[in-house]
């Protein structure tokens, strides 16, 4: 299941990353804490997250990513 897990990086701001495997790493390939803060994938769509607390390439890497029924040959 796909979920966001937050960096709290130096400049204080909390950076929410995709992680499609709780246990894996991020979209963007960086590995978050196992004990690090964990939110729904549906709190991106929300009004809790705001679009420059997503980190940004994880948010290329979910665009960029194959769709199931869009399968190129
Ligand atoms: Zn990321």
């Amino acid at each position: 299941m796909t979920t966001l897990k937050a960096e709290f990086g130096v400049a204080t701001a909390v950076l929410w990353h995709i992680v499609p495997d709780a246990n894996g790493a991020a979209l963007c390939h960086r590995l978050l804490s196992s004990i690090a803060e964990v939110r729904p994938m549906t709190d991106a769509d929300g009004e809790d997250i705001e679009v420059s607390q997503l980190c940004p390439h994880c948010r290329t890497a979910l665009e960029r990513a194959p769709r199931e029924t869009d399968d190129q040959s």
